[in-house]
């Protein structure tokens, strides 16, 4: 064991602040990883702030991690002292149901363990995210940070990107697609980055007139305003997908209405019930599919990594001192980031 300092919320009021926690010595599939750069996702917020209910305080959030290896366990064959890697959302998995055997542990039938705020499988003890010095992650989880890329820019592709490329590729979006993407925060701005390399027509949603430049920035063809009643109407059925990555309950029926025939919605965003209503009309005349997607598993996050890698694809972010951390949390609450915070954690180790 040993003791590396880190941030924590100590209950749903407390706000971030310094606190020291404990990080196992390294089992033999373990790598010991000394963290560069945190990505800060609104999932770390709504932890922080007990929204979803099910915190275990104190708690240590991010799960956008990148650093360099520093040790390994003695059975680790994939990793080496000095490598760049990352740890995304998960750090264990039971790794024998179909899920897991198919390389899909996000979809573990046993549940997946969460990066912080889950519970250790062999000890019980509650896992820390990437707010701290150091982490110790066995190799099944560990993912290869290719050298091309930014390391702190690749660092929300752990989350943002991976929740945005699995669904684009499960669906074989590609070349002769018309994209629909809602909303252009830190995963709209890469569902459209994606959607576009892979050779989609890719049109964003927006409700802000002030974000039309910098989605064509991003790649976007074409932006559509979505309370713009004559835009919308011209764009009735003419979609073959739509990756909706609105987090808050908003109308999908415009956007089902949206889609061609057998087109399909697809959901990355949004975690609550579904209001106003859906109607059946526009699903059962087209032939039309609502779809969710959660994250992607370890084999897809590396293919993901080294597609971007290829195509020159990061992440928009804006660095930030860990002691700023509670600006940041609020700044993320109106929306005011271009697209992603990442922690340096230079700054919490001086
Ligand atoms: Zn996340
Ligand atoms: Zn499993």
């Amino acid at each position: 064991m040993s003791e590396v300092r880190a941030y924590a919320a100590q209950s749903p009021e407390s706000g971030l602040a310094p606190f020291s926690i404990a990080r196992r010595a390294p089992r033999p599939d373990d790598v010991v990883i000394e963290i560069d750069y945190c990505g800060i996702c609104h999932s770390d917020l709504h932890t922080a702030y007990n929204d979803w209910g099910g915190t275990v305080y104190p708690v240590v959030p991010g799960h956008e991690i990148v650093g360099r290896v520093t040790a390994v366990g003695a059975a680790v064959k994939d990793f080496k002292p000095g490598e760049v890697v990352g740890v995304g959302c998960m750090v264990d998995s039971c790794r024998t149901c179909a899920s897991c055997a198919d390389g899909l542990e996000q979809y573990c039938e046993q549940g997946w363990v969460g990066t912080y705020n889950g519970q250790d499988r062999h000890d019980g003890s509650p896992t820390h995210g990437g707010y701290s010095e150091r982490i110790v992650v066995s190799e099944r989880f560990v993912l290869r940070i290719p050298a091309a890329l930014d390391p702190a820019a690749a660092a929300p592709l752990l989350c943002a990107g991976i929740t945005t490329y699995s669904p684009l590729k499960h669906f074989d979006v590609g070349k002769g697609h018309r994209v629909g993407v809602v909303g252009m925060g830190g995963l709209g701005h890469m569902g459209v980055k994606f959607a576009r390399a892979l050779g989609a027509e890719v049109t964003v949603f927006t409700r802000s007139a002030s974000k039309v430049e910098e989605a064509k920035k991003h790649g976007a063809h074409h932006v559509i305003i979505s309370t713009d009643e004559a835009g919308m109407e011209a764009a009735l059925a003419s979609f073959d997908f739509i990756l909706d990555t609105v987090p808050v309950p908003h109308d999908l029926n415009p956007y089902l209405n949206a889609l061609r025939r057998d087109g399909t919605l697809i959901l990355v965003g949004l975690l609550e019930p579904i209001e106003p209503a859906l109607q059946a009309f526009p699903i059962v005349f087209g032939r039309r599919r609502l779809a969710g997607s959660l994250i992607g598993g370890l084999p897809e996050t590396q293919e993901m990594l080294d597609f971007c890698a290829e195509n020159g694809i990061t992440c928009d972010i804006e660095m930030l001192d860990i002691r700023n951390i509670n600006e940041a949390y609020e700044r993320m609450q109106r929306s005011d980031v271009r697209y992603r915070f990442v922690i340096d954690l230079a700054t919490l180790k001086s």
